[in-house]
Protein backbone atom coordinates (compact mmCIF):
# COMPACT_ATOMS: atom_id res chain seq x y z
CA UNK A 1 0.00 0.00 0.00
CA UNK A 2 1.13 3.35 -0.91
CA UNK A 3 1.31 6.65 1.19
CA UNK A 4 0.26 8.64 -1.85
CA UNK A 5 -2.80 7.69 -4.42
CA UNK A 6 -2.98 9.61 -7.34
CA UNK A 7 -6.30 9.26 -9.49
CA UNK A 8 -6.59 10.64 -13.06
CA UNK A 9 -5.35 10.74 -16.92
CA UNK A 10 -3.16 9.14 -19.45
CA UNK A 11 -2.82 11.20 -22.41
CA UNK A 12 0.18 10.54 -25.61
CA UNK A 13 0.40 14.81 -26.58
CA UNK A 14 1.01 14.51 -30.45
CA UNK A 15 2.51 18.05 -30.72
CA UNK A 16 3.22 19.90 -34.55
CA UNK A 17 4.96 23.41 -34.59
CA UNK A 18 2.45 25.04 -37.39
CA UNK A 19 3.12 28.30 -39.26
CA UNK A 20 -0.19 29.13 -38.34
CA UNK A 21 -3.31 27.18 -37.25
CA UNK A 22 -4.94 26.25 -40.95
CA UNK A 23 -8.32 26.90 -41.91
CA UNK A 24 -11.38 25.04 -42.80
CA UNK A 25 -10.31 22.88 -45.72
CA UNK A 26 -6.43 24.14 -45.95
CA UNK A 27 -3.78 21.90 -45.46
CA UNK A 28 -0.23 23.44 -44.39
CA UNK A 29 3.08 21.74 -43.14
CA UNK A 30 4.01 21.62 -39.89
CA UNK A 31 7.25 20.79 -38.48
CA UNK A 32 9.39 19.23 -35.07
CA UNK A 33 6.05 16.69 -34.66
CA UNK A 34 6.54 15.06 -31.40
CA UNK A 35 5.00 12.67 -28.87
CA UNK A 36 5.13 13.23 -25.52
CA UNK A 37 4.05 12.02 -22.83
CA UNK A 38 0.98 13.71 -21.12
CA UNK A 39 -2.39 13.93 -19.01
CA UNK A 40 -2.61 15.57 -15.52
CA UNK A 41 -2.78 12.64 -13.92
CA UNK A 42 -0.05 10.73 -15.17
CA UNK A 43 2.48 14.43 -14.96
CA UNK A 44 1.34 14.68 -11.07
CA UNK A 45 2.02 11.02 -10.41
CA UNK A 46 5.77 11.55 -12.48
CA UNK A 47 5.98 14.68 -10.38
CA UNK A 48 5.82 13.16 -7.49
CA UNK A 49 6.93 9.77 -8.03
CA UNK A 50 10.65 11.65 -9.80
CA UNK A 51 10.53 13.77 -6.40
CA UNK A 52 10.79 10.42 -4.32
CA UNK A 53 6.69 10.22 -2.95
CA UNK A 54 5.46 6.48 -2.06
CA UNK A 55 3.35 6.94 -5.00
CA UNK A 56 0.77 4.78 -6.54
CA UNK A 57 -1.42 5.64 -9.54
CA UNK A 58 -5.11 4.72 -10.72
CA UNK A 59 -5.26 5.61 -14.45
CA UNK A 60 -6.44 3.31 -17.36
CA UNK A 61 -4.48 3.17 -20.47
CA UNK A 62 -5.50 1.49 -24.11
CA UNK A 63 -4.27 -1.51 -25.72
CA UNK A 64 -1.48 0.35 -28.00
CA UNK A 65 2.20 0.63 -28.16
CA UNK A 66 1.93 3.79 -26.09
CA UNK A 67 0.11 2.39 -23.60
CA UNK A 68 2.64 -0.29 -22.93
CA UNK A 69 5.16 1.92 -23.22
CA UNK A 70 4.09 4.14 -20.54
CA UNK A 71 3.29 2.12 -18.28
CA UNK A 72 7.16 0.62 -18.18
CA UNK A 73 8.26 4.20 -18.30
CA UNK A 74 5.81 5.04 -15.22
CA UNK A 75 7.36 2.00 -13.23
CA UNK A 76 10.95 3.08 -14.35
CA UNK A 77 10.24 6.52 -12.41
CA UNK A 78 9.30 4.24 -9.68
CA UNK A 79 5.65 4.03 -9.05
CA UNK A 80 3.44 1.70 -8.39
CA UNK A 81 1.24 0.58 -11.40
CA UNK A 82 -0.63 -2.13 -10.61
CA UNK A 83 -4.02 0.11 -10.48
CA UNK A 84 -3.24 1.19 -14.11
CA UNK A 85 -5.27 -0.45 -15.96
CA UNK A 86 -4.83 -2.12 -19.88
CA UNK A 87 -8.52 -1.46 -21.37
CA UNK A 88 -8.97 -4.03 -23.96
CA UNK A 89 -10.18 -2.36 -27.50
CA UNK A 90 -9.43 0.94 -26.56
CA UNK A 91 -7.08 3.33 -27.60
CA UNK A 92 -4.82 5.44 -24.99
CA UNK A 93 -6.04 9.51 -24.39
CA UNK A 94 -4.71 11.58 -26.39
CA UNK A 95 -4.11 15.33 -26.92
CA UNK A 96 -3.35 16.96 -30.37
CA UNK A 97 -1.84 20.05 -30.16
CA UNK A 98 -0.37 22.58 -32.84
CA UNK A 99 2.05 25.09 -31.34
CA UNK A 100 1.97 28.29 -33.69
CA UNK A 101 5.04 30.23 -34.81
CA UNK A 102 3.31 32.90 -32.55
CA UNK A 103 3.15 30.88 -29.99
CA UNK A 104 -0.77 30.51 -29.31
CA UNK A 105 -1.54 26.79 -29.28
CA UNK A 106 -5.02 24.78 -30.04
CA UNK A 107 -5.51 21.94 -28.69
CA UNK A 108 -7.82 18.68 -28.97
CA UNK A 109 -8.79 16.24 -26.66
CA UNK A 110 -10.04 12.19 -27.09
CA UNK A 111 -10.56 10.98 -23.58
CA UNK A 112 -10.70 7.27 -25.13
CA UNK A 113 -9.34 4.93 -22.29
CA UNK A 114 -9.40 7.82 -19.64
CA UNK A 115 -13.47 7.80 -20.14
CA UNK A 116 -13.77 4.28 -18.70
CA UNK A 117 -12.36 5.03 -15.25
CA UNK A 118 -15.73 5.04 -13.70
CA UNK A 119 -17.13 4.11 -10.15
CA UNK A 120 -16.85 0.23 -10.91
CA UNK A 121 -13.26 0.37 -11.50
CA UNK A 122 -12.63 2.60 -8.89
CA UNK A 123 -14.07 0.36 -6.35
CA UNK A 124 -11.47 -2.12 -7.19
CA UNK A 125 -8.71 0.22 -5.52
CA UNK A 126 -10.94 0.64 -2.28
CA UNK A 127 -8.49 -0.47 -0.12
CA UNK A 128 -5.24 1.26 -1.85
CA UNK A 129 -7.27 4.75 -1.30
CA UNK A 130 -8.43 3.82 1.91
CA UNK A 131 -4.98 2.89 3.37
CA UNK A 132 -3.23 6.39 1.79
CA UNK A 133 -2.27 9.35 3.64
CA UNK A 134 -3.01 11.17 0.35
CA UNK A 135 -5.59 11.16 -2.59
CA UNK A 136 -4.83 13.52 -5.20
CA UNK A 137 -7.00 13.97 -8.29
CA UNK A 138 -8.12 15.91 -11.47
CA UNK A 139 -10.71 16.77 -13.52
CA UNK A 140 -9.82 14.66 -17.21
CA UNK A 141 -11.19 11.51 -16.31
CA UNK A 142 -14.84 10.57 -15.36
CA UNK A 143 -16.68 12.51 -12.39
CA UNK A 144 -18.50 9.58 -11.03
CA UNK A 145 -15.35 8.04 -10.78
CA UNK A 146 -13.59 11.03 -9.24
CA UNK A 147 -16.41 11.39 -6.30
CA UNK A 148 -16.63 7.95 -5.48
CA UNK A 149 -12.91 8.19 -4.99
CA UNK A 150 -13.17 11.38 -3.13
CA UNK A 151 -16.08 9.18 -0.64
CA UNK A 152 -13.90 6.62 0.08
CA UNK A 153 -11.49 8.71 0.97
CA UNK A 154 -13.12 10.53 3.47
CA UNK A 155 -14.44 7.54 5.26
CA UNK A 156 -10.99 6.65 5.50
CA UNK A 157 -9.63 9.46 6.75
CA UNK A 158 -7.00 10.02 3.19
CA UNK A 159 -6.33 13.40 2.89
CA UNK A 160 -8.53 14.55 -0.79
CA UNK A 161 -6.29 16.75 -2.85
CA UNK A 162 -8.10 18.10 -5.87
CA UNK A 163 -6.51 20.27 -8.77
CA UNK A 164 -9.81 21.10 -10.53
CA UNK A 165 -8.10 21.06 -14.31
CA UNK A 166 -9.31 21.37 -16.78
CA UNK A 167 -11.73 24.34 -15.49
CA UNK A 168 -15.28 22.80 -15.11
CA UNK A 169 -18.39 23.47 -12.77
CA UNK A 170 -18.28 20.87 -9.90
CA UNK A 171 -20.99 19.86 -8.24
CA UNK A 172 -20.97 20.51 -4.34
CA UNK A 173 -21.27 16.71 -3.45
CA UNK A 174 -17.47 16.73 -4.53
CA UNK A 175 -16.45 19.94 -3.19
CA UNK A 176 -17.45 19.16 0.05
CA UNK A 177 -15.39 15.90 0.33
CA UNK A 178 -12.34 17.81 -0.73
CA UNK A 179 -9.34 18.59 1.86
CA UNK A 180 -7.47 20.99 -0.30
CA UNK A 181 -8.09 22.33 -3.42
CA UNK A 182 -5.47 24.02 -6.05
CA UNK A 183 -7.05 25.90 -8.72
CA UNK A 184 -5.18 28.52 -11.61
CA UNK A 185 -6.83 31.89 -11.90
CA UNK A 186 -9.44 30.37 -14.50
CA UNK A 187 -10.14 27.50 -12.87
CA UNK A 188 -11.07 29.41 -9.29
CA UNK A 189 -13.38 32.01 -11.26
CA UNK A 190 -14.95 29.04 -13.14
CA UNK A 191 -15.41 27.88 -9.28
CA UNK A 192 -16.81 30.82 -7.84
CA UNK A 193 -17.97 32.89 -10.46
CA UNK A 194 -15.07 35.80 -8.96
CA UNK A 195 -12.36 37.09 -11.37
CA UNK A 196 -8.87 36.40 -9.34
CA UNK A 197 -6.77 39.91 -10.55
CA UNK A 198 -5.25 40.18 -7.09
CA UNK A 199 -4.79 39.39 -3.40
CA UNK A 200 -8.20 40.96 -2.23
CA UNK A 201 -9.95 39.00 -5.31
CA UNK A 202 -8.10 36.22 -5.02
CA UNK A 203 -8.90 36.02 -0.92
CA UNK A 204 -12.71 36.30 -2.53
CA UNK A 205 -12.91 33.20 -4.56
CA UNK A 206 -11.10 31.44 -1.28
CA UNK A 207 -13.75 32.03 0.95
CA UNK A 208 -16.23 30.98 -1.27
CA UNK A 209 -15.12 27.82 -1.90
CA UNK A 210 -13.87 27.54 1.97
CA UNK A 211 -18.06 28.15 2.23
CA UNK A 212 -18.40 24.94 0.66
CA UNK A 213 -16.06 23.20 3.04
CA UNK A 214 -12.96 23.35 2.02
CA UNK A 215 -10.69 23.75 4.52
CA UNK A 216 -7.16 24.77 2.65
CA UNK A 217 -7.32 26.72 -0.84
CA UNK A 218 -4.39 27.66 -2.77
CA UNK A 219 -4.87 29.97 -6.04
CA UNK A 220 -2.10 29.26 -8.60
CA UNK A 221 -1.14 32.58 -10.06
CA UNK A 222 1.30 31.76 -12.67
CA UNK A 223 4.97 33.28 -12.08
CA UNK A 224 3.17 35.32 -8.96
CA UNK A 225 3.10 32.36 -7.36
CA UNK A 226 -0.03 31.21 -5.30
CA UNK A 227 -1.91 32.33 -2.99
CA UNK A 228 -2.86 30.08 0.30
CA UNK A 229 -5.92 30.70 2.15
CA UNK A 230 -6.97 28.55 5.51
CA UNK A 231 -10.00 28.08 7.07
CA UNK A 232 -10.49 29.50 10.47
CA UNK A 233 -9.67 26.17 12.57
CA UNK A 234 -12.50 23.43 12.91
CA UNK A 235 -14.97 25.96 11.12
CA UNK A 236 -14.47 25.32 7.69
CA UNK A 237 -17.79 27.34 6.88
CA UNK A 238 -17.19 30.13 9.40
CA UNK A 239 -15.60 33.36 9.89
CA UNK A 240 -13.27 34.71 7.79
CA UNK A 241 -10.26 33.25 6.79
CA UNK A 242 -6.50 33.72 6.62
CA UNK A 243 -4.72 34.67 3.52
CA UNK A 244 -1.35 35.24 2.29
CA UNK A 245 0.74 35.36 -1.46
CA UNK A 246 3.59 32.73 -1.24
CA UNK A 247 5.71 34.05 -4.24
CA UNK A 248 7.18 31.81 -6.96
CA UNK A 249 11.03 31.81 -8.28
CA UNK A 250 12.22 33.60 -11.21
CA UNK A 251 13.17 31.88 -14.08
CA UNK A 252 13.26 32.19 -18.00
CA UNK A 253 9.69 30.41 -19.38
CA UNK A 254 10.46 28.32 -21.92
CA UNK A 255 7.09 26.19 -22.17
CA UNK A 256 4.94 26.66 -18.95
CA UNK A 257 2.80 23.15 -19.88
CA UNK A 258 2.74 21.26 -16.74
CA UNK A 259 3.73 23.84 -14.60
CA UNK A 260 0.39 23.41 -12.59
CA UNK A 261 1.10 19.28 -12.97
CA UNK A 262 4.74 19.93 -11.16
CA UNK A 263 3.16 21.63 -8.75
CA UNK A 264 1.04 19.87 -7.14
CA UNK A 265 3.44 16.43 -7.20
CA UNK A 266 5.58 18.64 -5.67
CA UNK A 267 3.48 19.53 -3.12
CA UNK A 268 2.25 16.20 -1.83
CA UNK A 269 5.20 14.30 -1.79
CA UNK A 270 6.33 17.40 0.34
CA UNK A 271 3.34 17.07 2.73
CA UNK A 272 4.17 13.37 2.87
CA UNK A 273 7.21 14.68 4.19
CA UNK A 274 5.68 16.46 7.08
CA UNK A 275 6.52 19.80 5.67
CA UNK A 276 4.19 22.54 7.27
CA UNK A 277 2.29 23.58 4.20
CA UNK A 278 4.51 27.23 3.55
CA UNK A 279 7.58 25.35 3.03
CA UNK A 280 5.75 22.52 0.89
CA UNK A 281 4.45 25.52 -1.43
CA UNK A 282 7.96 26.80 -1.29
CA UNK A 283 9.12 23.63 -2.53
CA UNK A 284 6.32 23.02 -5.04
CA UNK A 285 7.39 26.13 -6.39
CA UNK A 286 10.51 25.43 -7.33
CA UNK A 287 9.90 21.91 -9.04
CA UNK A 288 7.10 23.74 -11.17
CA UNK A 289 9.89 26.47 -11.56
CA UNK A 290 12.08 24.20 -13.16
CA UNK A 291 9.81 22.48 -15.10
CA UNK A 292 8.97 25.56 -16.93
CA UNK A 293 12.30 26.38 -18.21
CA UNK A 294 11.82 22.97 -20.38
CA UNK A 295 9.88 22.09 -23.04
CA UNK A 296 6.99 19.44 -22.99
CA UNK A 297 5.03 17.78 -20.20
CA UNK A 298 7.04 14.25 -18.19
CA UNK A 299 9.85 15.87 -20.09
CA UNK A 300 9.87 18.84 -18.18
CA UNK A 301 9.44 17.52 -14.47
CA UNK A 302 12.56 17.40 -12.52
CA UNK A 303 13.77 14.69 -10.40
CA UNK A 304 14.75 15.35 -6.31
CA UNK A 305 18.87 16.43 -6.58
CA UNK A 306 17.87 19.05 -9.10
CA UNK A 307 15.06 20.83 -7.20
CA UNK A 308 17.22 20.23 -4.03
CA UNK A 309 20.16 21.53 -5.32
CA UNK A 310 18.00 24.77 -6.63
CA UNK A 311 17.20 25.53 -3.77
CA UNK A 312 20.17 24.99 -1.54
P1 LIG B 1 -1.41 26.03 -14.46
O1 LIG B 1 -0.16 25.52 -15.11
O2 LIG B 1 -2.24 24.93 -13.86
O3 LIG B 1 -2.19 26.99 -15.29
P2 LIG B 1 -0.14 28.22 -13.03
O4 LIG B 1 0.14 28.86 -14.34
O5 LIG B 1 -0.86 29.05 -12.01
O6 LIG B 1 -0.94 26.84 -13.16
O7 LIG B 1 1.26 27.73 -12.43
C1 LIG B 1 1.37 26.80 -11.38
C2 LIG B 1 2.66 27.02 -10.64
O8 LIG B 1 3.76 26.84 -11.56
C3 LIG B 1 2.85 28.41 -10.06
O9 LIG B 1 2.26 28.53 -8.78
C4 LIG B 1 4.37 28.51 -10.03
O10 LIG B 1 4.89 27.77 -8.94
C5 LIG B 1 4.80 27.78 -11.31
N1 LIG B 1 4.92 28.66 -12.48
C6 LIG B 1 4.06 28.82 -13.50
N2 LIG B 1 4.52 29.70 -14.41
C7 LIG B 1 5.72 30.11 -13.97
C8 LIG B 1 6.74 31.01 -14.46
N3 LIG B 1 6.59 31.68 -15.62
N4 LIG B 1 7.86 31.17 -13.72
C9 LIG B 1 8.05 30.50 -12.55
N5 LIG B 1 7.14 29.63 -12.03
C10 LIG B 1 6.00 29.44 -12.73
Amino acid sequence: MNKLVVLGSVNADHVLQVPSFPRPGETLHGRNYQVIPGGKGANQAVAAARLGADIGFIACVGDDAFGQNIVKAFANDGMNVDAVHCMENAMTGIAMIQVADNGENSICLDAAANALLTVELVNQHEAQIAAADYLLMQLETPLCGIEQAARIAKESNTQVILNPAPARELPDSLLTLVDMISPNETEAHLLTGIEVTDEASAAQAADVLHGKGIATVLITLGAKGVYLSRANEGAANEGAAEGCIIAGFRVEATDTTAAGDTFNGALVTALLEQKPLEQALVFAHAAAAISVTRFGAQTSIPGREEVDSFLA
